[in-house]
């Protein structure tokens, strides 16, 4: 180098950062000549060339020799500073096949060129690299002739490989869950998109370990020839990806191409692209466990740089996602099956059982008509008793027929729609519920004057009466005072039909939930606790068979409108008959009837006691059982006061009644909470209670007894039972009163008097239940004790009530 022609001064006199550059005078000098014989043209060139900062070559002369800027330094890599003064195409003998043509059409006079991103092959770190180019070539004029090419260019390759990562991420992010079905399938679909950029990723293989975590199999390969050739590379990469799955961390694994020549497939140069591999985990959801690993073959034509690395672990980091998603996708696809299973059993079993119901209560409502339609002497009251049988019993075969009707509902509703005088059904329907509106002293309005008489529609009739039965039976339970309006309206082609009450209404988070299937909103004060919570569901079942529409506006304390829109199909034929249809309508206004609380029920004094038993307050909101307990305890010498719910029982009630009998399911505030009310007030805290329940069970016993009650007797009861139990408790509670006195004679507070009581109370339950003995025979027990040791009988109760043994007297009374 050095003592050349050439001098930095004279080729240029600028102070700028092509010192460097120029310090390779030596073969620009050899190349081109002296400086002072360039002609005037080179010179101008190379004065344009070497101050510019934005990376430019000039190559000059036939052999194309090549000299350019220090702005181009970083691009030419190890080829510098040998590149300077070199022929373009012992420099790039790489790329020449690509740029000698372009350089040629310059040359021979075909004007400039252009290329945007131009993939070049390109050696200047040592390997031969995957480079990305966007340039021009102009000729430069010498005299008449092109006399070499000034070129200005871009390295644009981390802006390439950035799109088309990016690209890729973007597919991978898309690849769909629901098509790919199994975790395999991710795989399949992730490597399916990563075959698409096989300079990045030139091939990929993707491992999972089966649900035990025991095996790890290849579920899913690309850029590989044929597997079967790759029981090397299969080994190899499977030993690895135990470690990297344990250690959750990547490794580069290498060598893998060399022995194995052909295992990759080459790329459309016929070269194999890669004999690395970048081993990753692919980790679950919660980020903290391996379900596999997938190898990413490193492309030879790049640096493992950190961008590379990163790119890898984006794609391990979406392949991830891809198959966690799918697990997810199965695990929510099973439960689903599972319910859906479980649903269709328990549908299955609604219909097996109702069914099975139907048989006896036909033959037990057979039997009842028969006894029923003699003309028998029947005592009165006999016939009372079998009227409320049959009536329960009609009632249940009602709730059996709308089980049914449900769960066969479920797979579809058939129709059967008639010709239908619909003003005149749904008159006929207003009126054969219009007793039991009234019993429940509501007024009944029916507003059908839009629809004309006579105009026939097809449409099924018994739907039709069941919708009309379910809200208007609904109205009547949630509306204690006001007007139930049935509206009928016809607009154009569609029946309007609305159904509105004065009642509780319904709070407007519940409203989207009332239709569910056995959905009850709580708290909505109602005459009855009873229903199923299906009429709702099965109303718009029916509604969506007929292609209608049905809404409900409610205000809570105002009242609610529920409103059903039909599709009015005008027929010719002639009217059918009516009568199957207000069968249904008869039986639901009975059903309805039943439950309606007759005003004279509450609160009645319902005669005065035949003998010296005491006085109970009967406590019912189902007309017929509070009917049937309150002759039962009639019968027994009970005065009975009847009330239909918690509220007015407890005003009702005062110290002079005996025992208070009530149901536990109420409307509104219920038994349990009833009792709970009992106990906090000192008048009533000393009173026995009896809560009947339905719900058998020790939790419900454990519930009513918790909350203060005496004793509890679970529905279905028998008559003998619950007088018997009934009357302990009258007779336990007047001895207890009876032992007070005596005891506890000084006893001033009566509060503490009357805790003794109930713990004495207790204390003899504790002991019947032990010892199997009555509770006159408990009560002398536990006095007997007291009289022994000498202790207060309400002392020993404690102790017992606490310790659940009674404590040992001085004679060693101990049992
Ligand atoms: P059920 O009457 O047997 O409880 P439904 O399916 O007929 O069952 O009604 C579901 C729920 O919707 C009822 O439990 C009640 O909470 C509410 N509901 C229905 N109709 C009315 C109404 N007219 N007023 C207030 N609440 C109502």
């Amino acid at each position: 180098m050095g003592g050349g022609a050439l001098s930095a001064d004279d080729l240029f006199d600028g102070t700028d950062p092509t010192q460097a550059v120029l310090r390779a005078t030596d073969w620009v000098a050899t190349a081109l000549g002296p400086v002072d014989r360039w002609p005037g043209e080179l010179h101008a060139a190379v004065r344009t060339v070497l101050p510019s900062r934005v990376p430019m070559l000039l190559w000059w002369g036939q052999r194309l020799t090549q000299l350019y800027n220090d702005a181009f330094r970083p691009l030419i890599g190890n080829k510098h500073p040998r590149a300077i003064g070199q022929d373009a195409a012992d420099c790039y003998p790489e790329a020449w096949p690509e740029l000698g043509p372009l350089a040629e059409k310059v040359l021979t006079g075909a004007g400039a060129t252009y290329s945007r991103d131009l993939y070049l092959p390109y050696e200047r770190h040592g390997y031969v690299e995957e480079t990305y180019w966007t340039f021009s070539y102009s000729p430069v004029r010498a005299g008449h002739s092109v006399g070499g090419v000034f070129i200005a260019c871009l390295d644009t390759t981390s802006q390439v490989l950035a799109e088309r990562r990016l690209h890729i991420l973007h597919e991978l992010g898309s690849v769909s869950v629901a098509e790919a079905r199994t975790t395999a399938g991710a795989c399949l679909a992730s490597l399916d998109v990563l075959a698409g950029n096989r300079r990045d990723v030139p091939f990929a293989l993707a491992y999972l370990l089966d649900d035990s975590d025991a095996e790890l199999s290849l579920v899913a390969s690309v850029g590989v020839a044929d597997r079967a050739v790759s029981p090397w590379l299969g080994a190899t990469l499977e030993s690895a990806s135990w470690k990297v799955m344990r250690l959750l961390r990547a490794e580069v694994v290498s060598g893998i191409g060399a022995p194995l020549g052909p295992v990759f497939e080459p790329d459309e140069h016929g070269a194999t692209l890669a004999d690395r591999a970048f081993l990753l985990p692919l980790i679950d959801q919660a980020g903290d466990r391996a379900i596999g690993t997938l190898a990413l073959g490193i492309s030879r034509q790049r640096a493992f740089d950190d961008d590379y690395q990163r790119f890898f672990e984006l794609v391990a980091r979406q392949v991830s996602s891809a198959v966690t998603d799918v697990q997810a996708y199965q695990a929510e696809h099973r439960r689903a099956e599972a319910l859906a299973a479980a649903d269709r059993a328990k549908t299955r079993f609604l219909q097996n059982v109702s069914h099975e119901f139907r048989t006896p209560l036909t033959l037990i409502l057979g039997s009842l008509a028969e006894v029923h339609q003699e003309p028998s002497d029947l005592p009165p009251a006999r016939r009372t008793a079998l009227d409320v049988a049959r009536r329960a019993t009609l009632r249940l075969e009602r709730l059996v027929n709308s089980l049914l009707e449900f769960a066969r509902g479920e797979s579809d509703v058939q129709l059967r729609p008639d010709a239908t005088d619909v003003g005149a059904l749904t008159a006929e329907f207003v009126a054969m519920f219009r007793p039991a509106v009234e019993r429940a002293a509501l007024s009944l309005v029916l507003d059908a004057h839009d629809v004309a008489p006579g105009g026939l529609v097809a449409l099924d009739q018994e739907a039709w009466v069941k919708v009309l039965s379910n809200l208007l039976s609904n109205a009547v339970k949630f509306t204690t005072s006001g007007t139930i309006t049935v509206r009928l309206g016809r607009e154009d082609t569609r029946l309007v039909l609305e159904v509105v009450d004065t009642g509780a209404g319904i709070p407007a988070e519940e409203i989207p939930r009332i239709f569910d299937r056995f959905y009850r909103a709580p708290g909505i004060p109602a005459r009855t606790d009873e229903g199923l919570g299906i009429g709702l569901s099965l109303v718009a079942e029916l509604v969506a068979a007929m292609q209608g529409w049905i809404g409900v506006v409610s205000t809570p304390g105002i009242g609610s409108t529920f409103t059903v829109v039909v599709p009015a199909v005008p027929t010719d034929d002639p009217g059918s008959d009516r009568a199957p249809a207000m069968r249904h309508a008869r039986a639901a206004a009975a059903d309805t009837d039943s439950w309606v609380g007759s005003a004279a029920a509450t609160g009645q004094r319902a005669g005065e006691a035949t003998s010296g038993a005491g006085r109970v307050l009967l406590v019912e909101d189902n007309g017929d059982m509070r009917a049937y307990l309150t002759h039962l305890l009639q019968g027994d010498g009970w005065t009975v006061d009847a009330v239909v719910d918690a509220e007015a029982a407890l005003e009702a009630v005062d110290a002079g009644y005996d025992l208070v009998l009530c149901d536990v399911m109420l409307p509104g505030m219920d038994g349990i909470e009833l009792v709970r009310a009992l106990r906090r007030t000192p008048t009533t805290a000393g009173l026995p209670i009896v809560v009947l329940t339905a719900r058998a069970g020790p939790e419900s016993a454990a519930e009513g007894l918790e909350a203060g009650a005496d004793d509890y007797i679970v529905k279905p009861f028998e008559p003998v039972e619950l007088l018997a139990r009934t009357r302990v408790h009258l007779e336990l509670s007047r001895l207890r009163t009876y032992a007070l006195d005596q005891a506890e004679r000084r006893a001033a507070n009566l509060e503490a008097a009357l805790t003794t009581n109930r713990q004495i109370g207790a204390a003899i339950g504790i002991l019947m239940h032990q010892h199997k003995i009555t509770e006159s025979q408990g009560f002398e027990l536990l006095r007997e004790i007291s009289q022994h040791t000498n202790r207060k009988l309400r002392d020993v109760a404690d102790e017992l009530v606490f310790t659940g043994a009674l404590p040992p007297d001085d004679g060693g009374t101990s049992r």
